[in-house]
């Protein structure tokens, strides 16, 4: 890996539960628990699980669009939890987020000029008037899109065309970074493929570094260089892509990618099926947060929660059955 330009350090976010007469808090879901990683320059990071995992969670901390309880972020060497608001604006010209909904991220009563263009204005990139226009329209044909969309608005585009928007909007600052928090899971599989390709492209083109955020494996397989697991605020098992595919190290990983399709017909591969639901993170298991749902428990997994440790290089998995 090229050197770090994220860094994630122990990242812990608790949300409070509030209740009672004077909205006390009453309990806390552990929504991040502890998580630690890097990005280098240029790469794609997977982060997957499932549903209420943390992983959305983990992406806006790390923008801080959400505070972080506890741990560091550091971005090109600078500690991003360290910073004040107006250092935090500047930063966000480097790190940009897309959303998973294309509907809900998109405010219906702006022109898609105006949405794309609204850093611009807001971080001064291009005068208003004729560079202000080019700027857009040269965005909006990055994306795939048409001069003549600039004066229409959101409903007026299918599902993959807004994402095209989104897109379009996060390129709007030059950032370094992306965090790509389930850009695809709200669109159809047909049209998927397209905008994970764009990413691609524009990941080549921008010299752009990704997080790319999604619940499962086969979506994340095509774009990571590396993917993490994430189970109950937790990373599980973090890997080089290939690597985790081909011989996953953690139960379960290798329950999600019992359920990824294999395109060769003539290759079986045996479904795994957990039992029960993900856990409530208000009060998550005990030891091992995945034993009461692991084919393998051993009497052991119920007190004593396993560590992420090396197995090979670039590869660390947290599962007692590695000991
Ligand atoms: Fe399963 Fe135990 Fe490994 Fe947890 S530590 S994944 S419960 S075998």
């Amino acid at each position: 890996m090229s050197e770090a330009l994220l860094r994630v350090d122990g990242l812990v976010k608790h949300f409070p539960v509030r209740g009672g007469l004077f909205a006390r808090d009453l309990e806390r879901v552990h929504a991040v628990d502890g998580v630690s990683f890097e990005i280098g320059a240029g790469e794609t990071l997977g982060l997957v699980g499932e549903s209420g995992c943390g992983k959305s969670t983990t992406g806006r901390c790390i923008l801080r669009l959400i505070e972080p309880s506890a741990g560091e972020v550091w971005f090109d060497g600078r500690s991003v939890t360290a910073l004040d608001r107006h250092a935090l604006r500047r930063l966000c010209r480097d790190m940009q987020i897309i959303f998973q909904d294309p509907y809900a991220s998109l405010n219906p009563r702006m022109t898609v000029g105006s949405i794309i263009g609204e850093a611009l204005v807001i971080h001064r990139l291009a005068k208003p008037g004729r560079e202000f226009e080019d700027r857009v329209v040269h965005l909006l044909e990055t994306v795939g899109l048409h001069a003549d969309h600039l004066r229409r608005y959101p409903h007026e585009f299918s599902g993959g065309q807004r994402q095209r928007i989104g897109i379009a909007r996060a390129l709007a600052v030059s950032p370094r970074l992306i965090v790509c928090d389930e850009p695809v899971s709200a669109l159809d599989v047909s049209i998927q493929a397209q905008v994970i390709n764009l990413l691609e492209d524009l990941q080549e083109q921008f010299k752009l570094t990704y997080l790319f955020i999604a619940h499962d494996l086969s979506v994340v397989e095509h774009i990571s260089d590396r993917v993490a697991v994430m189970y109950l605020g937790r990373v599980v098992e973090i890997a080089p892509a290939h690597e985790l595919y081909t011989a996953p190290r953690h139960p379960y990983t290798e329950a999600l990618l019992s359920a990824v399709p294999i395109p060769d017909p003539t290759v079986k591969r045996q479904r795994i099926v957990l039992q029960g639901d993900v856990p409530n993170p208000i009060r998550p298991p005990s030891g091992c947060h995945f034993h009461p749902r692991c084919p393998h428990a051993m009497e052991r997994c119920r007190h004593e929660p396993p560590r992420l440790k090396t197995l090979a290089p670039g590869h660390l998995a947290a599962c007692h059955l590695n000991d």
